[in-house]
C-alpha cells in the first residue's frame, strides 16, 4: 500500500472542513483533525458547520474549539441552515458555497460522502464539487441507521491516544444527542476498528474516505 504524506508543497496547509449538521465534521473526521494538528502544526483549519439552532450551535462551536484547541490557526463558522431541509433551501445553501469558494482556495477538503442517506450530507457534498472542484476533496462517512456504509478508498490510521480523544470529545461536548441509540462510544470505536482492519492499521484504528481524484 501507498503511503503518502499529506501537503509536500503547501507551506502552510488551509484545511476546510465541511459539516451539515453540529456533529459530522466530529464524527466523520475527528480523529485526522487531531493527528494532522499535531503532525501539521502550521495548518490554517477553516471549520464550516451548515446548520445549528441555538443548543446544537453552541455545541458545534464548544466542539469546534475542543478539537482545534491546538491548532495554530482556525476559523470557526457555523451557520443556521434549517436541519433535514438542505435539498429545499438549495439556492440559499448555493450561495453560501459560492461566496466561500470566492474567499478560499483550500489545499484539502474534507466533505460528506456523495452517496450518503442523509438528503442534507449528499447536497452538501454535491455543492464541495462544485465549488471546490479542482482541489483535493476527501469525503467522510458518517455510521446511521439508514444502513449506507460503502467500501471507502483512502484511510488515516489513528492511534489509541486520538481514538480516545475524538470520541471523549464528542460524547463530552454533544450532551443534546446521548438520547438517541446509535450515538454511543461503541458506535464510534466500531467503525474505527472496521477500518482500521482493512487498512491493517498497525494501531487497529483508521478513519477511512473516499478520494475521486488524486494528482501527483
Ligand atoms: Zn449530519
Amino acid at each position: 500500500m501507498l503511503n503518502i504524506r499529506f501537503f509536500s508543497e503547501a507551506k502552510k496547509p488551509r484545511i476546510l472542513c465541511l459539516g451539515a449538521h453540529a456533529d459530522d465534521i466530529e464524527i466523520g473526521c475527528g480523529g485526522t483533525i487531531l493527528r494532522l494538528i499535531r503532525e501539521v502544526p502550521e495548518a490554517k483549519f477553516y471549520w464550516v458547520v451548515l446548520s445549528g439552532a441555538e443548543e446544537r450551535a453552541k455545541e458545534a462551536r464548544q466542539s469546534a474549539q475542543v478539537f482545534l484547541r491546538d491548532a495554530g490557526s482556525k476559523v470557526i463558522n457555523v451557520q443556521n441552515s434549517k436541519e433535514s431541509y438542505f435539498p429545499f433551501f438549495g439556492a440559499e445553501i448555493k450561495d453560501f458555497f459560492e461566496k466561500l469558494g470566492k474567499e478560499l482556495s483550500p489545499d484539502l477538503v474534507f466533505t460528506h460522502y456523495r452517496n450518503d442517506a442523509h438528503q442534507d450530507h449528499r447536497l452538501l457534498s454535491a455543492l464541495t464539487w462544485n465549488t471546490f472542484r479542482d482541489h483535493f476533496i476527501l469525503e467522510y462517512e458518517i455510521p446511521k441507521y439508514d444502513g449506507d456504509i460503502g467500501n471507502p478508498n483512502m484511510y488515516v490510521y489513528l492511534d489509541e491516544t486520538d481514538v480516545q480523544r475524538k470520541i471523549k470529545f464528542i460524547c463530552d461536548v454533544f450532551q443534546s444527542q446521548n438520547e438517541k441509540q446509535w450515538f454511543t462510544e461503541d458506535t464510534f470505536r466500531s467503525i474505527l476498528r472496521i477500518r482500521g482492519v482493512e487498512s491493517n492499521s498497525p494501531s487497529r484504528y483508521a478513519e477511512a474516505f473516499y478520494c475521486r481524484k488524486m494528482v501527483f
